[in-house]
């Protein structure tokens, strides 16, 4: 498939804004964010057409942050498959619709629509459009159809994700969790680091607190990571990646 790469169990495919990833193991697939509806479709035809596997093998999906970006195709996908979704507690205000998330600095947005031209990022189709659902988007208070069934919590593991343990990061937004493997050396950064274009940085994109975001980032740089799957732009394998961050 255009646009994929494998690195172990992991799947890495372009989507239609940041990237789609599918964790493939022998009994259950598990998904790292669902940006929008048509990326519930690639990773569908995915796993069916590519991987030859049957679509309810998809068992979990696990949302890194609440952001529109990362969480609107997830009631396309739980319709088509039972996948049970999974989110940091914080999180909980934002996907059940109870709170907004918070509207950013003026700056922060303009610094946001700059890389969006930039990256020619988002592609959605007509359909995510007329499909978008509002969830995440800062302003506006509308969660996910979806019920989360599991409330993460930091240092704990993930249900199905054996191996796996979330990490809160708080920054980009108050929402947002790492998944880290120590023996795997791996890290899902979800958008607290970002492939920009082969630079890695911290995400001040639409930043809700840049001081938490320097903290959580000290907490990463403790651990010991060789394969990094940012929330945006291409994975990278390489020895201490995390010292890359700017
Ligand atoms: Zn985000």
């Amino acid at each position: 498939m255009h646009n994929s790469a494998i690195f172990g169990s992991i799947h890495y495919m372009k989507g239609q804004a940041g990237p789609v990833y599918v964790m493939v193991g022998a009994d259950a697939i598990a998904v790292i964010d669902v940006g929008f509806p048509s990326d519930a479709k690639t990773i569908i035809a995915y796993v069916r057409d590519v991987l030859g596997r049957d679509i309810n093998d998809i068992k979990m999906i696990v949302l890194t942050h609440s952001h529109f970006d990362h969480v609107n195709g997830v009631d396309y996908l739980t319709e088509r498959t039972g996948a049970r979704v999974a989110a940091h507690e914080s999180a909980r205000k934002y996907l059940t619709g109870e709170q907004a998330l918070p509207v950013t600095s003026l700056s922060s947005y303009m610094s946001f629509l700059v890389f969006l031209i930039r990256n020619r990022f988002p592609r959605p189709s007509l359909t995510d459009i007329c499909l978008m659902p509002r969830a995440g988007i800062p302003g506006f208070k509308k969660g996910i159809e979806t019920r989360v069934e599991t409330w993460l919590k930091d240092g704990e593991g993930v249900p199905g994700l054996p191996g796996w343990e979330v990490v809160h990061t708080p920054g980009h937004t108050d929402d947002g969790i790492c998944l880290y493997n120590f023996k795997e050396r791996a890290l899902f950064s979800g958008d607290t680091i970002i492939n920009d274009k082969g630079v890695l940085r911290l995400n001040r994109l639409l930043v809700w607190n840049e001081a938490a975001l320097k903290n959580s980032f000290r907490k990463l740089r403790q651990l010991p990571v060789d394969s990094l799957f940012p929330g945006w732009g291409k994975p990278v394998k390489k020895k201490d990646v995390l010292k890359d961050v700017m």
